[in-house]
């Protein structure tokens, strides 16, 4: 079943957009009538996904653990198509590794990304949102069900994602009067390149067997929340978190 919005007007900034959910993102927010900034550092890839979607494409090198790249991402997406409206704050990594390894380095570059780099963008988001008197801005956050779950193996990307589910709630608190309405969306496993090697291993491939439905699930599972939550229909909807896991976490 396709479900469809009407995003027609709206100016949306996906970070994260040069690979799987966040390129998945942009093509849905596009084929529903938005305008489109993609964000992330490959740029090549971002090119590409633009010139796939067309005139209401841009692509934009950002990288999110910089505030200087984000304001400039801004920048250049308002340069392309005006206020920006609506804001999908998707770019992270994985990072993976028993608490007890993983280098100090590791764990501040996933919290870097995943986490500071997805509160720098909302705020970006929202003051410009605030300056232009945007009405009904929406920022949608990429969390996870890791937020929730005890997570061996993932503690730093844990970590990041249940303080990204927080952080949303404390912004949308912030942001309630100027109508800026922010929402998290912690999907259930989903293949891309964030995962692709963990799943096609044993222990993998034995993970997807313990979820009650034995399979992970498609993007386009996210897509009906994603939209909804883009659209002006979201007007009551601000510091909520939707899980969409094909109920991996029952
Ligand atoms: P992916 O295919 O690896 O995509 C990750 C994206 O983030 C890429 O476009 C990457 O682009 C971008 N990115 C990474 N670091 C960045 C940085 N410093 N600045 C800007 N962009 C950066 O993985 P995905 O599954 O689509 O992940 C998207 C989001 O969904 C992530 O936040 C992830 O944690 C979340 N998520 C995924 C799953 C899943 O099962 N797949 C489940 C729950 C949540 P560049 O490398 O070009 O910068």
């Amino acid at each position: 079943m396709i479900i469809t919005a009407d995003l027609s007007g709206r100016t949306a900034l996906i970070t994260g957009a040069s690979s799987g959910l966040g390129a998945h993102f942009g093509r849905l927010l596009a084929a529903n009538g938005a305008r489109v900034a993609l964000g992330a550092r490959r740029k090549d890839r971002l090119d590409a996904l633009a010139g796939e979607i067309g005139d209401q494409a841009a692509a934009i090198a950002m990288d999110v653990a910089r505030e200087a790249d984000i304001v400039a991402g801004f920048d250049a997406a308002e340069a392309a198509f005006g206020p920006v409206d609506t804001v999908i704050a998707n770019a992270g990594i994985d990072g993976a590794g028993m608490a007890t390894e993983m280098p100090e380095e590791e764990i501040e570059r996933t919290l870097a990304i995943n986490l500071k780099g997805a509160i720098l963008t909302a705020r970006e988001a929202a003051k410009r949102m605030i300056a232009r008197a945007v009405p009904n801005g929406r920022i949608v956050m990429i969390a996870s069900i890791t937020a929730f779950e005890p997570s061996p193996g993932l503690v730093a990307y844990s970590a990041s994602k249940a303080g990204v589910v927080q952080a949303a709630r404390s912004m949308a608190r912030e942001w309630a009067r100027h109508g800026i309405n922010v929402n998290t969306i912690s999907p259930g496993y989903i293949r891309t390149a964030i995962n692709d090697d963990w799943f096609d291993t044993e222990p993998g491939r034995k993970q997807i067997a313990r979820f009650p439905k034995r399979r992970l699930m498609e993007p386009d599972g996210l897509d009906g929340p994603l939209l909804f939550l883009c659209s002006d229909a979201a007007e009551f909807v601000t510091g909520a978190d939707f899980v969409l896991d094909d109920g991996q976490t029952l």
